[in-house]
Formats: structure tokens, C-alpha cells, sequence
């Protein structure tokens, strides 16, 4: 029997703490639990030995053109100022393994260096899971110091049952028992669309990237379904594997737009926003919303500024503030989460340019299916006015996000068939109580899907690492 086995079939349960997944949220809830009366915390991660990485920040293969491809969408100092400092702290070694990549990480960190802002790069997303996963080495030394065991188990929680103590189920085979329970999976898988998975298409860039760069070396066009975030991963995936004269890259997005980047300025400036208070209606709400973004816009505030000041301003004043009826509050995230939508500086100026250059075309629409034929990919995709258009295409890769059909991990759908948690009929998105707490008062639960806590609607998307980790700070 090995050392994990030996210690999990000793636990009784009753001073024991579970946390499941192996992300940032579920290190922020490991260290919220040091101020618990327990002598054992069990993590239960698809690679819990690897805690504070999560799907966003794994590890990369060595050998892989695309390792460190992929960047933070924030400066670092907007994603956790001590990750900022960790990151300038090691300035000369990141540059070194940085050197000679494809694409020019270390071209587009320049002109910040030069300035005196590493601070404000967006750095590798690996980076930051390196940062985090030290942190989660530390944290358990600190455990492991005040005689509290933290065993870091690498399975998949499927089931939770209630009782005096709550049991849960594994995937592996194994039911562990605990006081309480801390829940972190991350966020839906991203809603299929017909088609997406075939000889010329992918369901993700995560964990496909062997198979879409064949299709990118072989010079073929690579077609993302979706603006956002993934479709500018699948561009620096194009950019790490062929010299940018053999790129052809299209985005599709029902609006057509690419997000804004997100530019730092020295000194850093959160813009201020003012609403009034006692509104009865979305609409009315969001009126303000507009004015003091167009008012921020025209003052000449950068959407860093905006986006970090507005996010600042709703972590102290929440929503209800404002809009007092939850049922008009629930219409404000969606029209918050686009008008402030902004992602990675690097990739978008980059992505720019190859627009300019007739190396990408942004197509507007809405993409309803993908058909394969003999030589690529045929994306049926209607418009705004609902005129049809067929795209022929070279191989296309899903970047959709979440959406209708999405699916969680098992364990969350266990706890919504229970009723431990519920959805919003505006959106879908998960409904907690105060406190992260679900129905049963010993099992929180936290992802980026969550969209009400307690009887507050969160106005900006959990999606971000340093909205999770806060709201974890302030849940009992
Ligand atoms: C690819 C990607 C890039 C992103 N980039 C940024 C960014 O640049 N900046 C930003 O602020 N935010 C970013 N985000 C948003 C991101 O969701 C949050 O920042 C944050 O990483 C979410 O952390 P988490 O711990 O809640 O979830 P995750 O990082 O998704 O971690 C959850 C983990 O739990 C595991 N798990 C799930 N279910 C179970 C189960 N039943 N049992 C055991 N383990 C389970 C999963 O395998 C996963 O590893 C990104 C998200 C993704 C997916």
C-alpha cells in the first residue's frame, strides 16, 4: 500500500478538510482553511500534485514549439502585484528561457522593459503557474509545520453524499470522508458545435495542439469559431510552429470585434467610476454603466484602466448597491462582460497587424455547423440579417467557450442533481449562498461559472484569478 493510501484509509473524517481541484481557487481555499480546527486536509485534483496550476496554468511538454506560447490576458501586476514582483525578481532567467521563441515574446516585452515596467507584461500563463505552485509548496510547509497533514491526491471527485460527516466518491475507486469540503472545478467545458471534432477540426486548442499543427505546418488555413481569449492562444500557437509569411488565420465572432488590448501605463491609474444608487431597472443601470465608460473613453482612459477600476469598484460595491432587485440585476453582467472585454496586448497588436497585412480576416456571424470534405473544412455560419454563408476552410478549431450543451465536471453535476447548488434561468451560470456555502452548510463551492453569491448577482465574470481569489478571502 502506498504512503497516500496508507494515510487516506487512517481518515475518520472528523477533523478532516477536503478541496476539490488543483487550481487557483482551490489554493485560495487551502489557504482560507488555515484557520481551521483540523489536523488533515486532502486536495483532490486531476493533478493535485501539481496544486495552484489548474487547467489555465499547467505545465507544458519540454520539447514543444508552443510551450510558453500562450500569455496572461492582464499585465501582471492586474493578475496578483506579488506575481509581478516574483516575475521582475527573476527577470534575467525568464529572458534567458525566453530567448530566440517564436513568437517574439521578449520583442514585445521591450519597449515595457525599457520603460521600467516588467510589472506590466503579460507574461506566460506557465509562469504564473510556477509562481502559484511554489506558493502551494510553501502553504503546506506551513500546514505540515503547525502538525496539520496536507495529502495531495491525484484522482477525480465524482459524488458527495451527506451525513454526519460528508463522503465523497472518487473516480479512482476511493470514498474519503470529511467535516467539510471546499468545491473548486473550474469552469463548463466549451459548448460543441456539429462538426467541431473531425478529420479538419478540433473541439479545443487545449490539449489538441499535436493535431491542429500538422494542419498549420502543412500551410493550411486555420479557422477559430470564436473572438476571444482561446482564438488568440490558437494564433500564438500559428505564430510558435510557421514563419508569420505562411500565416492564414480567420476569427469568427457574431460581433466581429476583437477585444481591446489591454495596455499598461506608468503610473498605474484605475478609472473611478460614479453611479447613483436606487435603480429600478437594468436599462437604467446600464445607462450609467455606458456613460462613465464613454466618459473614461473620452478622458482618455486606456481599457486596462477602465476594466482593473471597474472590477476594483464592484469588489467593494456590489451590485445591489445600485440595483436592489436581483431579478433586473441578473440582465447586467452579460452587457458588462462585453463592453469591457479586453485581452492580451501582445496577441491582439499582433493579430491587428496580420488583418492589415490580408494574413487574418476577422468574419462576423454566427458559426452553425462545420462539414468535412476531401481536402478541409466547409463552416456554415449565418449573419447578422440571417443570410447563410458557406466558408471553405482549411482546418477549424472550436474556441466558443462556454455556451448551451456545455457540461461540467461529474461532481458538479452531481451536486446540481442534488440541489446542493442551482443555475440561473439568466445565463446558466451557478448559484451559490453567502459565503460560497451551498444548501448543506459544511460543502462551499467556487468556480468561474458561479454568477450569484448569496443574494448578490457578481457583476464582472469570475474569469479572472484575481476575482476568484478575492472572493475566496471574504467567504466564512
Ligand atoms: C485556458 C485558460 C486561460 C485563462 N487565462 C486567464 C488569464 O490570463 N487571466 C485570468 O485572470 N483568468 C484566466 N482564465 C480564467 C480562469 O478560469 C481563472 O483565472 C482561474 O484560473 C480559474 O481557476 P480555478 O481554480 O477556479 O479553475 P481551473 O484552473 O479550471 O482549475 C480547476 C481544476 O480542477 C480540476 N477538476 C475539475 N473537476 C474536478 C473534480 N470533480 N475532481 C477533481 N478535480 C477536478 C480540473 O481538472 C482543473 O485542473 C483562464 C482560463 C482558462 C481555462
Amino acid at each position: 500500500m502506498s504512503k497516500i493510501e496508507q494515510t487516506l484509509s487512517g481518515l475518520k473524517g472528523d477533523r478532516t478538510h477536503v478541496i476539490v481541484g488543483d487550481g487557483i481557487t482551490a489554493l485560495a481555499f487551502l489557504e482560507a482553511s488555515i484557520s481551521r480546527d483540523i489536523d488533515h486536509v486532502v486536495v483532490i485534483g486531476a493533478r493535485a500534485s501539481q496544486l495552484g496550476r489548474g487547467a489555465a496554468y499547467a505545465k507544458g511538454e519540454p520539447d514543444m514549439p508552443w510551450r510558453y506560447a500562450y500569455l496572461l490576458n492582464s499585465p501582471a501586476d492586474d493578475i496578483d502585484p506579488k506575481f509581478a514582483k516574483w516575475l521582475a525578481d527573476r527577470w534575467d532567467s525568464v529572458s534567458q528561457r525566453m530567448q530566440g521563441r517564436s513568437p517574439d515574446w521578449l520583442g514585445a516585452a521591450a519597449s515595457l522593459v525599457a520603460n521600467g515596467d516588467v510589472y506590466g507584461v503579460n507574461a506566460p500563463r506557465e509562469f504564473y503557474g510556477d509562481f502559484m505552485e511554489e506558493q502551494a509548496q510553501t502553504l503546506i510547509a506551513g500546514f505540515e509545520t503547525r502538525g496539520v497533514t496536507v495529502t495531495l491526491l491525484d484522482d477525480i471527485a465524482t459524488s458527495l453524499n451527506l451525513g454526519e460527516n460528508t463522503s465523497i466518491g472518487t473516480k479512482g475507486g476511493r470514498t474519503l470522508c470529511a467535516k467539510t469540503v471546499d468545491v473548486a472545478p473550474g469552469g463548463p467545458s466549451t459548448m460543441r458545435i456539429q462538426g467541431d471534432d473531425g478529420a479538419f477540426s478540433a473541439p479545443s486548442v487545449f490539449g489538441f495542439e499535436t493535431r491542429i499543427a500538422e494542419h498549420i505546418k502543412s500551410g493550411a488555413e486555420i479557422f477559430c469559431i470564436g473572438g476571444n481569449a482561446a482564438m488568440l492562444d490558437v494564433l500564438r500557437l500559428c505564430q510558435s510552429l510557421i514563419p508569420e509569411r505562411d500565416l492564414r488565420f480567420v476569427a469568427c465572432a457574431p460581433d466581429g470585434e476583437i477585444p481591446t488590448p489591454l495596455v499598461p501605463r506608468l503610473p498605474r491609474k484605475l478609472t473611478r467610476p460614479h453611479f447613483s444608487t436606487d435603480h429600478e431597472t437594468a436599462d437604467s443601470f446600464l445607462a450609467e454603466v455606458r456613460r462613465e465608460i464613454d466618459k473614461a473613453l473620452s478622458d482618455g482612459d486606456e481599457m486596462r484602466e477602465i476594466r482593473a477600476g471597474f472590477r476594483a469598484h464592484f469588489l467593494e460595491n456590489p451590485l445591489s448597491t445600485y440595483l436592489p432587485n436581483i431579478e433586473e440585476a441578473r440582465k447586467v453582467p452579460g452587457a458588462l462582460r462585453f463592453w469591457l472585454r479586453g485581452g492580451t496586448r501582445d496577441t491582439i497588436h499582433d493579430m491587428h497587424r496580420f488583418v492589415d497585412e490580408g494574413k487574418a480576416r476577422v468574419v462576423t456571424g454566427l458559426v452553425q455547423k462545420v462539414v468535412h470534405q476531401d481536402d478541409g473544412a466547409e463552416v456554415v455560419v449565418t449573419e447578422a440579417d440571417g443570410q447563410q454563408q458557406r466558408i471553405k476552410t482549411g482546418f477549424v478549431v472550436n474556441c466558443a467557450g462556454a455556451g448551451p450543451g456545455s457540461q461540467f465536471d461529474p461532481l458538479t453535476e452531481d451536486m446540481l442533481a442534488q440541489g446542493l447548488l442551482s443555475r440561473s434561468h439568466v445565463g446558466g451560470g451557478l448559484q451559490v449562498g453567502a459565503g460560497c456555502h451551498t444548501t448543506a452548510q459544511a460543502v462551499r463551492y467556487l468556480s468561474p461559472a458561479v454568477s450569484e453569491i448569496g443574494d448578490e448577482v457578481v457583476a464582472m465574470p469570475l474569469y479572472d484569478a484575481h476575482m476568484l481569489r478575492s472572493y475566496v478571502a471574504r467567504s466564512h
